[in-house]
């Protein structure tokens, strides 16, 4: 058959990205670079971290491929990138995020990640909707490793798979432009978990802001225990040489000195 010349040669590509590429935004990522350069195809989680296929002009194929290596989300770290030839379909349409493929798993999970800079502008903006709600993030921050049960990294491999998104995150998780875009722990105060002060004996404290009433506690000489992702925090006022001694009493910790927080320096 003759070959037609009125359309532009379409290479597709099969391509494998090892590395720290689950939970790190990678999955966006690509389908952003993939809608900039005009590629159809997909991209998914599995196993082995991310696979995908990219179907264009062989220019930008390439420029995909560059990258992909050279671009990667900040929490990302790319191993290896292999990538074959495979057969192009001109039917196909558009780039999709597929679901994740399970399978032998040879991957490997993000750190969890302090909150970023965006994150905390939100925190403290009285007119968001995660004005103060303490388990903000996004696919630049948050909790990984801790969360996650199983690979590939989905939501429904994590601790918060037991809490469905709101309309409001489903539209952010939904939203590739959105810097939520695929954040698996996404959440706000409507439809993540819940702050909660508990007695030592395990009673729940009728208080509106556990925080504050945590704060009073500290203050007044009490000791408490903080639940964090990766375990308790064991906290009292530094400057209260007799909730210090206490503490050191119940932890059976004579000298050996604690870690202080504070705010700034
Ligand atoms: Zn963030
Ligand atoms: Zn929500």
């Amino acid at each position: 058959m003759a070959q037609d010349f009125s359309q532009p040669r379409l290479e597709r590509r099969h391509i494998r990205v090892r590395g720290v590429v689950q939970g790190v935004g990678f999955r966006p990522f690509v389908y952003r670079l993939a809608q900039t350069l005009d590629l159809s195809g997909w991209v998914r989680n599995d196993g082995d971290g991310v696979e995908l296929e990219g179907q264009g002009l062989p220019g930008n194929l390439s420029a995909l491929i560059a990258r992909i290596r050279s671009e990667a989300p900040s929490l990302a770290r790319v191993d290896s990138i292999h990538t074959r030839l495979c057969d192009a379909d001109p039917a196909d349409q558009g780039f999709t995020i597929r679901t994740s493929e399970s399978g032998a798993v040879s991957t490997t999970i993000g750190h969890d990640s302090a909150v970023c800079a965006d994150c905390l502008a939100e925190l403290f903006e009285p007119a968001d909707r995660r004005w103060r709600y303490p388990f903000i993030n996004c696919t630049h921050c948050g909790p990984r490793y801790t969360i996650t049960c199983a690979l590939p990294y989905d939501r429904s491999n994590t601790s918060m798979a037991t809490f469905a998104q709101c309309p409001a995150c489903q539209r952010e998780y939904d939203a590739p432009e959105h810097r939520r875009f695929h954040a698996e722990p996404n959440a706000c105060a409507d439809c993540g978990p819940q702050l909660s002060l508990l007695e030592a004996a395990g009673v729940r404290v009728a208080t509106r802001d556990p925080i504050a009433d945590t704060l009073l506690r500290l203050l007044t000489g009490e000791i408490v225990a903080i639940k964090g992702l990766g375990g308790f925090h064991l906290v009292c006022d530094a400057r209260n040489p007799e909730a210090v001694e206490r503490l050191r009493a119940r932890k059976g910790r004579g000298g050996k000195p604690f870690a202080v927080m504070v705010a700034n320096l």
